[in-house]
């Protein structure tokens, strides 16, 4: 990641380490550790993720999950963070749409019952 996408995005940054810390300490609700479950999930079967990071050398579609390793119209390239985190930010959202405002869905689901 580089520094200006690191300075936009430091509010997600520091949510997901805290989170990742809370979760260490087995403070995270259950319905956190659903929604983390789920983006890892994803993200493990996702061709952009290597080791634990959403790799910018890589390049998905996100309608067809064709790879490249360049860019290419209709391409995403990976955001480069360290996905143990990411997944685990409040408004993280997966840079190629796959995850992310889970949330916010469960929170309009409840209050619409
Ligand atoms: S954040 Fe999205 S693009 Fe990155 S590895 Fe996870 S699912 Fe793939």
């Amino acid at each position: 990641m580089n520094i200006q996408n690191f300075y936009k995005n430091r509010n997600q940054i520091v949510s997901g380490h805290l989170n990742e810390l809370k979760e260490a300490f087995s403070l995270t609700s259950d319905e956190k550790k659903i929604i983390y479950s789920y983006r890892e999930n994803i993200c493990n079967q996702c061709p952009v993720k290597t080791q634990n990071v959403c790799d910018s050398k890589k390049w998905i579609n996100p309608k067809t999950k064709e790879l490249k390793y360049f860019h290419k119209e209709g391409f995403i390239k990976g955001c480069g963070c360290r996905l143990s985190a990411k997944q685990k930010a409040y408004n993280a959202r997966c840079p190629a749409g796959f995850w992310g405002g889970e949330e916010t869905m469960i929170r309009n689901s409840i209050s619409n019952v």
